[in-house]
């Protein structure tokens, strides 16, 4: 492996106070998941499962969205920095497959790693696990781990039971960059809920996988279902006017330039972005990444066809495709809440609000871009019509965030995310963010003035929410 990056390492966690301490390891790897959340995840079956049960990967085709590595609740999976393809323990199946046994199998001393069928009740693995105490990491999860351990301590196998070190110095070395924005540092940040005093003592680096880019598409994928759904939902009940500049041109072309904009932002965050095409000729269709592309390429062309037909004032033809693309707009904006909701590791993205949510956004960003164009071309019932969108949409949005800080959170890693949001490292996005969406509830009053605050508003909060879902340790 290049140096940096690992398909298994030992964790070590010290327990106890001195002087009655221990230090205790875990052999950390690929769990072989019986219902793997990495293969569902991805689009192009990279990621696969071999009739075996191992889950094994084919770099050929591998396209570098990290939605495996968003998906796995063990954090096992990596880009390789050379070849820049996901990777991880795969029970070196190559060695498997010619009779001999994993590399760390054979060069252990002390048989204290074993592999086998658990499918053959004969094999010392099967025996094992039948006949002794043995555990997995996070059950919770419910994806059906392969790896079981025998004897590890509790403060190592939950991610959150032991104490991070603080300044994040461990026994025999730092976790990179502390100026790494995308550096999730192992153990729990706070007072742990372990009954054990268990302090990390070592760990390997872990990133989250999506940056920025992935923060800002969330954004322009709103702008463009929004920019097209409103204008066109307020012509359908008669406040807009079918021959309004706003819902003739501004919403087919906003909607295809923030369209652009997404996909230019979602291949750009790609380790292998002339790949991409990869996700429609190698589809899979249980990844959310895969139906989300085919719902957006279907709202594109049904915009471009709104947009000739605004053309050639073919009035019919805008009001059918018009009517079309509202769901396929809507599809667009909220089809995000899955894919999220695929990254099973991601406590904070599975809130059942999800979609709702991003339906208001997509409304909020819509009404907020199309507002200057409103003011410009549009009558005054248009105008206000907008405004009041506009309003609604932000007091909308400002109360889901509202109840998802604080309706209870089922697991730890949801409330520690969103910790990490309200007083944590991402607070400095996200209540700027909220504040400035509350100013945008003033829309009706101070008209264009709200546009920027909804805007921006909306973005920080973005950026706040998919950073914060990722902060959390895993491993
Ligand atoms: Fe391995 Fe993680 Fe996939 Fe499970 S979800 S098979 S642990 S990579």
């Amino acid at each position: 492996m290049p140096t940096g990056v690992n398909r298994t390492y030992v964790k070590s966690v010290d327990v106890g106070k001195f002087p009655q301490v221990r230090r205790s390891f875990q052999v950390t790897r690929c769990n072989q998941c019986t219902d793997a959340p990495c293969v569902a995840a991805c689009p192009t079956e990279a990621m696969y499962k071999r009739p075996d049960g191992i889950v094994d990967f084919d770099k050929s085709i591998c396209i570098g969205c990290k939605a495996c590595m968003a998906a796995c609740p063990y954090d096992a999976i990596f880009i390789n920095p050379e070849d820049h393809s996901a990777e991880k323990c795969n029970f070196c199946a190559h060695r498997l497959d010619v009779g001999l046994e994993p590399a760390c199998v054979s060069v252990c001393p002390t048989e204290a790693i074993l592999v086998g069928d658990l499918n053959d009740p004969t094999s010392k693995v099967a025996q094992l696990v039948q006949r002794k105490p043995v555990a997995v990491r996070r059950p919770e999860k419910e994806t059906g781990p392969g790896v079981f351990y025998l004897g590890a301590h509790q403060a190592t196998l939950d991610p959150l039971a032991a104490k991070r070190p603080d300044g994040g110095l461990y026994a025999w070395a730092t976790q990179g960059s502390d100026h790494d924005p995308q550096l999730v540092r192992a153990g729990h940040p706070g007072h742990t809920t372990s009954s054990a005093a268990a302090l990390v003592s070592y760990d390997i680096p872990h990133h989250a996988p999506w940056g920025w880019r992935v923060s800002a598409y969330t954004w322009t994928k709103s702008l463009a279902a929004g920019m097209f759904f409103v204008p066109i939902v307020l012509a359908l009940v008669g406040l807009l006017g079918w021959k309004d500049d706003v819902t003739r041109w501004v919403a087919p072309l906003a909607a295809l330039f923030w369209l652009g904009v997404t996909g230019v932002l979602l291949i750009w965050d790609l380790k292998h972005p002339f790949r991409f095409y990869l996700i429609f000729s190698k589809h899979h269709w249980r990844s959310w990444l895969v139906r989300g592309s085919f719902v957006i390429g279907g709202y594109g062309g049904i915009a471009t066809l709104y947009l000739l037909a605004a053309l050639f004032d073919v009035h019919w033809a805008e009001v059918t495709t018009g009517s079309v693309g509202i769901p396929l707009a809507l599809g667009t904006a909220c089809y995000t809440a899955f894919l999220f909701a695929q990254a099973k590791a991601r406590d904070l993205w599975q809130s059942p609000l999800l979609p709702a949510h991003l339906a208001v956004q997509a409304t909020l960003a819509g009404a907020a871009g199309i507002l200057p164009f409103a003011v410009a071309w549009s009558d005054h019932t248009g105008e206000r019509a907008v405004e009041i969108v506009l309003a609604v949409a932000a007091a909308a949005h400002v109360a889901l965030v509202w109840g998802e800080c604080t309706l209870p959170h089922v697991t730890a890693h949801a409330h520690l995310a969103t910790e990490s949001m309200l007083r944590g490292r991402f607070a400095r996005f996200f209540w700027p963010g909220v504040i400035a969406v509350v100013v945008a509830i003033a829309a009706p009053w101070i008209g264009v003035v709200a546009v920027p605050f909804a805007l921006l508003g909306l973005a920080a909060h973005e950026h706040a929410y998919v950073q914060a879902g990722q902060s959390v340790p895993l491993a």
